[in-house]
């Protein structure tokens, strides 16, 4: 792949109504993304079936289980069905292929991997972060930061396991607990834009409300949006685009 392939990609998991106001944030700046919704949803209430058809609109919907449960914690018949039957009721719902799923609070196993292919899914989103590289794993797709200030030793925790080097380490640490995402932000689209690679932005819309993360998700997107040298993509896009790309690596 060309080296210098620069993709920007969000995802956004739940589907709470505040949703809506994510969708249009995201407009506003063209920033394309996949909206991960549940049928139901026990802990967070899930949008009107008229608010998804609004979303649905201008944005790609993946599946999240029906009941949003993680998956881990069920027989493999009732996981199936969380995972197919999800499928089936958004595509009835949407009239349209649904081929992008997550995993509810990122847990899965390799027999859930093999689930979410049986069911037809081209990827799995998990919540692994500081995933920058255009290499992608079978069957999974990695995020490189989430819309919520993470600290310091949670996110160290995950530049070790995703291989990173030390001074992005040394980086983070120097930005004490990183209480600013969108400069976190900027530390990965700077080693992106000299390597190329990937920036995939997550997180949830009752998330962002919750801990008044708005303005900080806006000043983020102001920052990576309208650069003519990004092409701005939803995860199936994104994911089809590094499958064709891969295929050329010799
Ligand atoms: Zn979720």
């Amino acid at each position: 792949m060309d080296k210098k392939q620069l993709i920007i990609t969000t995802s956004w998991d739940d589907g709470h109504a505040l949703d809506l106001r994510l969708a249009e944030l995201l407009d506003k700046y063209s920033i394309k993304g996949t909206f991960y919704v549940p049928i139901n949803n026990a802990e967070h209430p899930v949008m009107l079936p008229s608010e998804l058809e609004v979303i649905a609109g201008r944005f790609e919907i993946g599946g999240h289980t029906v009941n949003h449960i993680y998956l881990n914690t069920l027989s493999e018949e009732d996981a199936r069905y969380e995972v197919a039957e999800c499928k089936t009721m958004l595509q009835d719902r949407l009239g349209r292929a649904v081929d992008a799923f997550c995993y509810p609070g990122g847990k899965y196993s390799q027999r859930d991997i093999r689930l979410v292919s049986d069911a037809g899914f081209l990827f799995g989103r998990t919540t692994r972060l500081l995933h920058i590289s255009s290499a992608i794993e079978t069957k999974l797709m990695d995020t490189t930061m989430q819309a919520f200030h993470h600290s310091s030793v949670t996110l160290t925790k995950h530049c070790l396991k995703a291989g990173f080097v030390l001074p992005i380490v040394q980086q983070l640490f120097f930005y004490k607990g990183n209480k600013n995402f969108p400069l976190l932000a900027e530390v990965l689209m700077n080693k992106i834009q000299s390597n190329g690679g990937v920036f995939h932005l997550w997180g949830h819309s009752w998330e962002i409300e919750e801990f008044g993360l708005w303005h900080d998700l806006e000043l983020l997107l102001k920052a990576i949006a309208f650069n003519r040298d990004i092409a701005y993509m939803n995860n199936t896009d994104c994911w089809n685009a590094l499958s064709a790309s891969a295929a050329f690596k010799t």
